[in-house]
């Protein structure tokens, strides 16, 4: 894995590639962009990049077993040859991108590198040991202090990769800003965040806003093909995606319940409502998901529609979107979905038309 495994986001590696070769890495980035765009793969790339040694690592060999004190017939061991010790060999010189091969590389490979820290809402349930929470705490956010404080052990930089950094309470923003203002040498923090007016201005104004767009079709695809997806299944998912592949993983859980409920059955909607998530969280981000998939499917519908069919696709795009609208407030998630598809259904667009590709 290198910066080539990051699909999709060709301007944003660049610029971020351009940061590693200058030597000039801020302090704090916010990588910012929807969900399922690759921020947080980018970040861990980036840290191993950053840490990178460029320099072979060799196991010590093991020491010749030692010869048995019964066997009278053992041959004499031969004395072991001098080992000559040669200098470590310059794996991959480039320094805008990882080796993969060197000791930093191996161990950020294998997600324990001493010197990176991912701080989410698992770290944190480990960290505090209390069942996960929505919320990045203060407590989390004062023991990454503590840690940005220490001597790196392995590299040259501490990387510290909080994801999802919308999760962070105004107080945990304010213990975070310590460690921005006056970031102690070799620190690097990166929040990686899908809504940036969850963040405090304070701490936006002390970053270098690193911009994720969406993913082209062809990425989500080819993406989701080495994932394993066959290759109708991974065009069918990309084309509803909307450059993203957290949708695209939404989108494939949704065709599977819809491709479960008759397409004849009266109830078929309250079904398939039933199933959204018990958490309220979990389930507004379901039913947003939804909306939007509705949204596209009225749009491609008007798109192609003409005299008082045209009227009757506008009429239901602006309800759609009012609905839409009232999904980021506090209301009952089941009840909007259900208006919404039954609305839909009446103008003509089922709920079986969402998993065909526009
Ligand atoms: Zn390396």
């Amino acid at each position: 894995m290198s910066f080539s495994s990051i699909l999709g986001q060709d301007k944003t590696v660049k610029r971020l590639r351009a940061l590693l070769e200058s030597g000039r890495v801020p302090p704090a980035m916010i990588f910012h962009g929807a969900p399922g765009t690759g921020k947080f793969l980018t970040a861990a790339e980036f840290a191993k990049a950053l840490n990178c040694s460029h320099l072979a690592h060799r196991e010590r060999p093991a020491a010749p077993p030692l010869p048995d004190e019964n066997d009278l017939f053992a041959a004499a061991a031969p004395a072991p040859a001098a080992d000559p010790e040669p200098g470590p060999a310059i794996l991959h010189s480039d320094p805008s991108d990882s080796c993969g091969a060197c000791l930093s590389c191996l161990q950020a490979q294998s997600g324990a590198h001493p010197d990176i820290r991912v701080v989410d809402t698992v770290f944190q349930a480990a960290f505090l040991d209390e069942p996960e929470s929505a919320n990045l705490k203060i407590d989390t956010m004062r023991e990454l202090t503590r840690w940005a404080q220490q001597k790196p052990m392995l590299s040259r930089w501490k990387v510290f990769i909080v994801r999802d950094a919308e999760a962070l309470v105004p107080q945990a923003q304010n213990a975070l800003l310590k460690t921005l203002e006056e970031p102690p040498p070799g620190t690097l923090v990166i929040l990686t965040v899908s809504k940036k007016t969850s963040l405090l201005a304070t701490i936006l104004s002390r970053s270098c806003i690193i911009e994720f767009g969406r993913l082209p079709d062809a990425s989500v695809k080819t993406i989701l093909e080495a994932q394993g997806t066959e290759p109708a299944r991974a065009a069918a998912l990309a084309a509803l995606a909307t450059g993203s592949l957290e949708k695209a993983a939404e989108a494939g859980a949704f065709l599977k319940q819809i491709s479960a409920l008759r397409p004849g059955d009266p109830s078929k909607i309250f079904k398939f409502s039933a199933g959204l998530p018990r958490d309220s969280h979990k389930a507004r981000e379901e039913v947003k998901t939804l909306l939007d998939l509705l949204l596209a499917k009225t749009r491609a519908a008007w798109r192609a529609a003409d005299g008082s069919l045209k009227t009757k696709f506008t009429a239901l795009l602006r309800r759609t979107l009012d609905l839409r609208r009232m999904a980021d407030r506090n209301v009952s998630y089941q009840l909007l979905l259900e208006t919404a598809l039954l609305e839909s259904e009446r103008a003509g667009i089922k709920i079986e038309d969402l998993v065909k590709p526009a």
